[in-house]
Formats: C-alpha cells, structure tokens, sequence
C-alpha cells in the first residue's frame, strides 16, 4: 500500500511560475511513489475572496494548471473542495474539540488578520481546523508544504492526537515534508512571487510575448543606475529566474553583471527567450485542455466520486465513534 499524500491550493487566482516551481512540479513528482490527492479549496478560498462570481474561472484556471503541468487524472484524485461536502461535517466535529487558544496563535491568522482588520472571519480563525479536516478525511500521511506552513501541519497533529485519544485511534498524524520550495521573487522586488500583490507574477497561462513584457519591466539590482555600474545579481529578481531557466549560464551571468559586461536590458532578453521556451510545452498543453472543457469538467466529476468514496467511509466511522451513528 501506497502512502496517501494530501495537498490543496485556493483558487484565488492564475497560478504562477512561483506555484510551478515551489509545489505543483513536485506534485508531479510525487505521483510516482505515493497515492495523491490533490484538492482545489474553494471553501478556504471564502476566508479572503471578496469577488465570489470569479471562483468558478479561477477553479477551471487552476485545474488547467495542474493537468497541462503534469498531474495525471488517472494517478491522482483531482476535485474540488465543495464538491465533497464531508469534509465541512468534519470540520464541525473538529471544532468542538480544538481550543479558540490553540487557533488564535497560529502565525498566518495573525498575518491574514493584520491585512484585512474588516474582514477578520470565523472562516479565517478556523482555517487550521478545515484544512485538518481536509486532510484527515482521505487519512492521508505526508503533506507536502512550504515552511510557512509547518505550524498549521503540527495544530493538525494536535487535533488528530486529541481526537484518537477521546474516541480513539481513527486517523493517521499527517506528517508535513519540507520539499525543497525554492522561493521565487517578486518581479517587483518586494519579497516573493505572489498572487496577491499587482505586477509581481509570471502566470502560466501567459503568453510569450506577456511572459516578455513583465521580464522587460521588471525591477533589478536597484543600485545598478547605469549601464557602466557593476551590479549585484544577489539582490536581483532577474538572476534568481536565471537559476531555473538558464542553469548552464547563471554563473557566467553573475561574474558579467558584477563586472557590468552584461546590460540589463540583454539580461532580461535572455531569460524572456529561455523561460518561454521552457514553458512552451505547458503553456501549448494547457490551450490544448483549454478547448475541451467537458474534459476538465469529467476529470473534476470522476475525482469528486473517488473522493466521496473515501469520504463517505471515514465519516461513517467518525459518527460512530463519536457516538452519532
Ligand atoms: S545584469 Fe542581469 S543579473 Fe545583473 S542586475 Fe541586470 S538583470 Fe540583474
């Protein structure tokens, strides 16, 4: 028996070359060696989407996404959160027994709250608890995640030790595994990539020529004024991209900006040519899924079955052991 890997993302909007690189490769990978579910959140999308009539294209778009990547419907269970409604069953029982305290010290509630203080939900307070439902639900074990992630994996953990030690042992502690998420930075120079800040992404569903037009305006060493100054590829966006896209040159890349033989502007060309070649296969995938949307809609529907299959038989347990049967 394969080990089940659970992993979700909200469709709040077009995935980037920051998801690309940082998770969704990985989730290709892992569909060799583990049985993989993979969940598109639209409930925890909720906790800070105020435009809900644009979830329904950012699910597609999302869906898109994985499968032009890599994810392979037929190895893995592709579905839509609300479309097993199990899991919010679920997390109704959690909440009863996981304590306010243990949820108001999580580091990204305190984030999520201090970035929309007139918008500080019950949804957004009990985050933790559905994405331990929607973890537990499928009993997975390995949850693939990036750091900032790790304390919501270890409030999972308590809550499934809480709940196997009061109507005992039911469901697996759900392991968070590090993979090597490397951190894109923002095409503004603040931070990472991120859907959530104007102008700081690359989406895969871009074009060649808007993939160009972003590199081409994109913020660099900003200590490099002039074409004669010697730069820091350190510090600049541009030279982290080179790392993935042009790994056999980066480090000539790196000695030419420094002794300021290499302009931007060719810099910038550079990595336009080679990122757009790189993602053209995806990119022609993903058009290719595009024209058939009863396809992505089948994949979503036969995922959602599988799912409920699972889910139906986990929560028969849990009412009986939790004495609702
Ligand atoms: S030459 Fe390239 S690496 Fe150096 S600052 Fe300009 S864009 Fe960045």
């Amino acid at each position: 028996m394969k080990k089940r890997v659970f992993s979700g993302a909200r469709p709040t909007a077009r995935q980037h070359i920051g998801n690309l690189l940082g998770a969704i490769d990985n989730y290709v990978k892992l569909q060799n060696d583990y049985d993989c579910v993979y969940c598109i959140v639209d409930i925890h999308a909720l906790t800070t989407l105020q435009e809900t009539d644009k979830i329904q294209g950012y699910i597609r778009d999302l869906a898109l996404d994985w499968l032009a990547a890599g994810i392979d419907p037929q190895k893995s269970i592709v579905f839509v959160q609300s479309h097993v409604p199990e899991v919010t069953e679920l997390q109704t029982y959690l909440g009863m027994m996981t304590p306010l305290s243990w949820l108001l010290r999580v580091p990204t509630f305190k984030e999520k709250a201090k970035a929309q203080p007139d918008n500080i939900n019950y949804g957004l307070v009990g985050y933790p608890v559905l994405m331990t439902a929607d973890i537990i639900l499928y009993k997975a074990e390995v949850v693939p995640v990036g750091e900032d992630q790790l304390p919501h994996i270890e409030l999972a953990r308590e809550i499934v030790r809480r709940f196997n030690l009061q109507f005992g042992e039911t469901f697996p502690e759900p392991k968070g595994v590090l993979t090597s998420f490397p951190t894109i930075p923002s095409l503004t120079g603040k931070s990472k990539m991120s859907k959530s800040e104007e102008g700081s992404t690359i989406d895969i569903a871009h074009t060649a020529e808007e993939t160009s037009a972003r590199i081409m305006t994109a913020v660099t060493d900003p200590a490099r004024k002039f074409r004669k100054d010697p730069g820091h590829p350190e510090v600049c966006n541009i030279y982290s991209l080179h790392k993935y896209f042009t790994p056999s040159e980066v480090e000539k890349i790196g000695t030419d900006c420094r002794a300021a033989a290499i302009g931007c502007v060719d810099c910038k060309k550079l990595l336009a040519k080679n990122m757009n070649e790189s993602l053209a296969p995806l990119r022609a995938k993903r058009l290719e899924l595009a024209a058939k949307p009863d396809y992505i809609n089948k994949v979503l529907a036969d995922g959602a079955e599988r799912a409920r299959i699972i889910a139906r038989e986990t929560m028969k347990e849990v009412r009986h052991k939790i004495g609702l049967s």
